[in-house]
């Protein structure tokens, strides 16, 4: 049987993956018997079987072979400081002789609100869950609740989490006529969910108007991601989060922004950077510094509602038994005193200098592929037009979905751990030199690949 070049590296690709992880090949075969795909996570996973991590130190993880990888993942943007940020650390082993949840509000409640609030321009008011999902998910509350309407717009390819509402074209409609069509993305979302929640491509007003005008009566909000961060790390163009602003007043509805993951770009989020206020903000990620939160807040207005008083009809309810609890407040203290503008200088310029490096290796090797980024966050994109929304990133990755996976594989092979998406994040432990370690990485891995990119998407030479 004859081997194409490009098959040749793959299969070489994914022989030296074995060879260097035999200890996670022997942990997925255990972990498949008592976990569907040997996993809980399903970002976590990849074919052939994901590397088992043992322990992670600063900007470094280590595999069960002893494998040490540069880590471009940060449990997806959470870990902000790395691995066992010692300040971090010395706060929690302090907290644990203390309790871990008391059942009761707690002036670390007290304390880590306040700095949420003095941050976050929008936000007078806070309430805390254990994950960004629930944070968006009471966002979408509010909203409905304030008011007495059902219905929201989200964008394609916008994460928020995995609840019902937010399971809704993460996917966009791959031919749409005219406007997307809404879908629930999985089996056992009901298709009820449909009748209230409907889709815009990202970066599109127009398409925001058409829907504002279609459903005003029905419309409690709009929620956007401030940028598509888990799809291309697609930017806003300039005017379009203001856009949104504009018309979320003219129409009479609330805008929520889910800045779980763009919390990063400044000490106080997008809408500090951008200078654009929702009525509504989600949290979640590095505001725990390492450890399970989400919250959501608003203006005072909006959030007196939740001081919750069964005779007034105005009231939200809202509950959790870990909401608050004081392990996640301890470390999202610590976590947040060290992410002060300083901070976000260090890591927005090592995300510009990866960014710069990548798209020397593309230009270098004459590649059309873009690094794409926002701040400390980039993504590795599979063409080299300008891509503005869900539909275009993913119509670009379709033929390259079997590159990206070796890129992906390969730069394991290298000691680059990054996301399987081809998204690079960077933390405040990481130097100019890992920076520049990944660049090579990354340079050599493709120059390596290019064999297979002639011979299977020849389109991006
Ligand atoms: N919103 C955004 C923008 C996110 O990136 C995520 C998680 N990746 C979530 C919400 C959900 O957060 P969690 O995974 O903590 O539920």
């Amino acid at each position: 049987m004859s081997t194409t070049p490009g098959q040749k590296i793959a299969d070489e690709v994914i022989a030296r993956y074995r060879a260097k992880t035999q200890q996670s090949a022997k942990l997925h075969a255990e972990a498949k018997k008592i976990m569907p795909g040997g996993e809980t996570r399903e970002v976590v996973t990849y074919k052939p079987y994901p590397a088992f991590m043992e322990r992670g130190k600063g900007c470094y993880v280590f595999d069960y072979d002893g494998n040490e990888y540069i880590d471009f993942v940060g449990n997806y943007t959470s870990l902000i400081h790395g691995h066992c940020d010692p300040d971090i650390n010395a706060a929690i082993r302090a907290q644990l002789d203390k309790g871990t949840a008391l059942a009761s509000p707690t002036v670390l409640q007290v304390e880590h609100a306040k700095i949420l609030c003095n941050r976050i321009p929008s936000v007078d008011m806070v309430r805390y869950t254990n994950s960004g999902t629930e944070a968006t998910l009471m966002a979408i509350r509010t909203a409905r609740a304030v008011k007495r309407k059902d219905m929201i717009i989200k964008f394609e390819g916008a994460y928020h989490g995995t609840q019902d509402d937010a399971k809704v074209n993460v996917v966009p409609d791959l031919a749409p006529q005219g406007l997307p069509k809404a879908h629930v993305e999985g089996l056992g979302i009901p298709q009820s969910t449909l009748q209230n929640v409907v889709v815009a491509p990202f970066n599109d007003l127009d398409a925001v108007e058409t829907l504002l005008k279609q459903y005003q009566d029905k419309l409690a909000g709009i929620i956007c991601e401030p940028f598509l961060a888990s799809l291309g790390t697609i930017p806003p163009k300039p005017g379009f989060l203001q856009g949104l602003r504009s018309l979320a007043d003219r129409y009479g509805v609330l805008l929520i922004f889910d800045e779980v993951q763009s919390f990063r770009q400044s000490t106080g989020g997008m809408q500090l950077k951008e200078n654009v206020m929702p009525d509504i903000t989600a949290v979640g990620k590095l505001i725990g510094g390492g450890y399970p939160i989400g919250a959501f807040g608003a203006g005072r207005d909006i959030m007196d509602r939740f001081d919750y008083d069964p005779m007034n009809p105005d009231a939200i309810q809202h509950s959790g038994t870990f909401n608050g609890n004081e392990i996640s407040m301890t470390a999202g203290i610590a976590s947040m005193k060290k992410f002060d503008q300083k901070a976000v200088d260090h890591i927005n310029g090592l995300g510009k200098r990866l960014a710069d490096g990548f798209t020397g290796v593309f230009k270098a090797l004459g590649l059309k592929c873009q690094a794409l980024r926002v701040g400390s966050q980039l993504n590795i994109n599979f063409t080299d037009k300008e891509l503005s929304n869900a539909l275009e990133w993913v119509m670009s990755l379709i033929p390259c979905m079997e590159l990206q996976r070796l890129v992906h594989l390969e730069l394991l092979n290298r000691g680059i751990y990054s996301a399987k998406r081809s998204e690079f994040v960077i933390s405040t432990p990481m130097t100019a030199k890992e920076v520049d370690v990944c660049v090579q990485k990354v340079e050599e891995t493709f120059a390596y690949l290019l064999p297979y990119i002639q011979a299977q998407t020849p389109h991006l030479l």
